[in-house]
């Protein structure tokens, strides 16, 4: 039974996170958590017996005011640029350059988004599923 479950955890958990160690925990359905591990306890921060809620809450307002701080410079960019080439003051070619510069900025900004979005996403379930599965434990 044991062996059965750990040859699944190795076979679920080979693809997702390269670049960290994968979080040791399992979820309530006993599949191997997919969040990447954070600090010495090979665990991530949904993991991690610290306050959780508390720390998600915190980098997500800060992420918040980091990004929109990076939108309005990137506004004020573009605003002066196209200020200057109207004005003649920026040759057409240099303008056209810091526009495509600033167009592959912005595809990178949102490929992040969606990233964080995404590990949010994955985040947001697993307390669910946990949630759930202390449910399950307390009425059975
Ligand atoms: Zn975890």
């Amino acid at each position: 039974m044991v062996c059965l479950r750990n040859e699944n955890y190795r076979k679920r958990g080979g693809g997702g996170w390269l670049l960290m160690p994968q979080c040791s925990a399992n979820r309530p359905n006993g599949e191997r958590c997919r969040l990447p591990a954070k600090g010495q306890r090979g665990l991530c921060w949904a993991h991690s017996p610290e306050n959780a809620e508390r720390r998600r809450r915190t980098a997500s307002r800060g992420g918040k005011a980091k990004t929109s701080k990076l939108y309005k410079t990137l506004h004020e960019l573009l605003a002066n640029l196209t200020q200057r080439v109207i004005d003649g003051e920026l040759e057409t070619s240099r303008g056209a350059v810091a526009n495509q510069l600033i167009s592959t900025r912005v595809r990178l900004l949102d490929h992040e988004r969606k990233v964080k979005e995404t590990e949010e996403f994955e985040q947001r379930i697993t307390e669910l599923e946990e949630a759930q599965a202390r449910r399950g434990r307390a009425s059975s």
